[in-house]
């Protein structure tokens, strides 16, 4: 019960001891689902590298003005360098920019606002956005937060591996051109929540380049997988994009609140974000650093870039590289020992670190059958996968981004999952063995 614990007390009017504070956020933070732990294979981890919190304390003592330049030069030749990095692992030319955002939410909000200011003159109500049933909530949510309409939206479908049937959006903007609308607006998926699955980039690039839509990439999952060689030909067709989202704060394993958005041409972003120039900000222009206020939706920010910077400097690009290949690695081998199993179906090979699988049958009681798997894996406690619905089925997701989750955990994980699947008892080790990654 949280109510006897001080959680909800209100300030009091002279101070009470550090100690007694701290014991209550111990007890508040007890609650609910333990997103810090290796065992949590539920949603999209976001697992809170330690040393991006240092970066956190550093930046909000410091507490320094980053949204323009002139004030913290130094901290925003930081930022934009690490920015400047991303892009590069992404081939955007040297006129692309990026900004950190809060997450992945506000980045594409950013994005598609950039996409209505290049190809719809900032008027929403002609275009058309075309997205598919897999693609992440954010973008019609930005979609409505911008002003456009649900029907604006198109859900273009997807073939058996979840990815967008291009021939299908071919068609979807035949028939809204002859309706005369605008199709302005392609959002590709690189790493679908649901499954980890990536659209066809280079096709719709295609596609986009031909009737003059904007190319969107939502790579808030698999983003940083652009670090591995099978990350980089999985996605291969993303440096095409005209925005991307990534999200640092899963694929990068850095703390909450860091998103990003890349922009190809950082001359339409600024178009987008840039306040008529402000009398009380005057005396804070003139800079050749980027005023992050005039690209982004941020003024007054926290200086976010210190999170990105100061683990990729101290830890090196490989220790991020190693992270995700062995996720890669991880979920190939989880999947090799599920799709063995004649009591459990599972959806395709992973595409990227993501295995989806439920109890096998087509009966009317499977999807019962497949929850009751997911609450006794759950109950166990050392693990937390979490569920969906594909082809209106109940499905069990296991996500292995978490940078604490390891072979010995995922092999936790498969253990539960057959000991409470199997008919009979199974032995573990035999079947269920996972080798250590092979490198
Ligand atoms: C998490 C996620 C988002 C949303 O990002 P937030 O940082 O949670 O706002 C968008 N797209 C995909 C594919 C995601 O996994």
């Amino acid at each position: 019960m949280l109510r006897s614990t001080g959680v909800r007390r209100p300030p009091p009017e002279h101070g009470r001891p550090l100690g007694e504070l701290l014991a209550t956020v111990d007890r508040a933070a007890s609650k609910g689902i333990n997103v810090a732990s290796g065992g949590l294979l539920a949603y999209v981890p976001s697992s809170g590298l330690v040393t991006s919190a240092v970066a956190d304390l550093i930046a909000g003592v410091l507490s320094r003005f980053t949204g323009q330049a002139v004030p913290a030069p130094g901290l925003v030749a930081m930022e934009s360098s690490v920015l400047r990095w991303i892009a590069d692992l992404f081939y955007l030319p040297p006129e692309a920019m990026g900004v950190f955002t809060t997450g992945g939410s506000t980045a594409t909000l950013s994005a598609l606002i950039t996409a209505r200011v290049a190809k719809l003159r900032g008027s929403s109500v002609s275009g058309i956005i075309y997205v598919t049933e897999q693609t992440h909530g954010c973008v019609v949510k930005a979609a409505l937060l911008a002003g456009f309409r649900r029907d604006n939206l198109r859900v273009v479908p997807v073939d058996e591996h979840l990815r967008m049937d291009v021939t299908a959006l071919r068609s979807a903007i035949s028939a809204d051109q002859r309706r005369g609308m605008r199709p302005f607006f392609v959002a590709a998926s690189a790493g679908t929540t649901n499954a980890g699955t990536i659209d066809p980039i280079r096709d719709l690039a295609d596609v986009a380049a031909t009737q003059d839509l904007w190319l969107h990439v939502d790579a808030a999952y698999g983003g940083f997988f652009q670090l591995t060689g099978r990350g980089r030909e999985r996605m291969s067709g993303i440096e095409l994009a005209d925005s991307i989202v990534l999200d640092p704060h899963k694929s990068l394993f850095v703390a909450m609140g860091t998103g990003c958005l890349l922009v190809r041409d950082s001359e339409l972003l600024r178009q987008a974000h840039a306040a008529d120039a402000a009398p009380y900000l005057q005396d804070l222009r003139g800079s050749d650093l980027p005023d992050f206020a005039d690209y982004s939706i941020d003024l007054t920010r926290d200086f976010r870039g210190l999170r990105v910077w100061l683990p990729l400097h101290l830890h090196g690009v490989s220790a991020f590289r190693v992270a995700l290949e062995e996720k890669l690695d991880l979920a190939e081998q989880v999947y090799a020992v599920l799709v063995a199993q004649p009591q459990l179906a599972v959806h395709s090979p992973p595409v990227l670190s993501t295995v989806v699988f439920r109890m096998a049958g087509d009966d009317a009681a499977v999807d019962e059958r497949t929850a009751v798997l997911l609450a006794a894996v759950n109950a166990e406690g050392r693990v937390h996968l979490s569920s969906t619905r594909i082809d209106g089925r109940m499905m069990i997701r296991m996500c292995i981004l978490h940078h604490r989750v390891d072979a010995a955990r995922i092999e936790e994980a498969v253990a539960a999952i057959l000991r409470h699947s199997s008919p009979a008892v199974r032995p573990v080790g035999v079947s269920g063995r996972l080798q250590a990654p092979a490198r």
